[in-house]
């Protein structure tokens, strides 16, 4: 028998501490820019609406929907071959930004465009939490 390796570790950046930072306290939260009143994803150290620098992040709702999603069926590490078949998706907050992420709790088959969901928290370990989605309860 051979280990299955470990997944990759999300390794934060410096401009998307704040992000890491609240999703290990299971909140989703986005930068949002104090000048256009915008929020953007992903994290980065100016408003891609308005160049400003002035922004602070903001705890979000959690609610979105599928943009888009494609279906993994193929290993292409690993340490993922426990996961397929497994979707990634774009989705879309209803604050606005879009964020590639992956939807959980639900076969890959009944996955659909416009599906509303909400986000959840995969515990990597101790430090960190990522943001994933499932279908919206009730
Ligand atoms: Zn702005």
């Amino acid at each position: 028998m051979t280990e299955t390796p470990a997944k990759p570790k999300p390794r934060p950046a410096p401009e998307s501490l704040p992000y890491w930072q609240a999703a290990k306290e299971h909140r989703l939260a986005l930068p949002k820019c104090e000048d256009c009143a915008q929020f953007w994803f992903p994290p980065s150290r100016t408003c891609p609406h308005c160049l400003s620098t002035n922004f602070s992040f903001q705890t979000v709702s959690g609610r979105g929907k599928v943009f888009s999603f494609v279906t993994f069926h193929r290993v292409y590490r690993p340490a993922f071959a426990g996961d397929v078949p497994y979707v990634v998706a774009l989705v879309e907050l209803e604050e606005g930004p879009r964020v590639l992420t992956n939807i959980l709790g639900m076969s890959h088959e009944d996955v659909c465009c416009e599906m509303p969901v909400e986000v959840v928290f995969d515990d990597y370990d101790e430090d960190i939490s990522v943001p994933k989605f499932r279908p919206l309860a009730g």
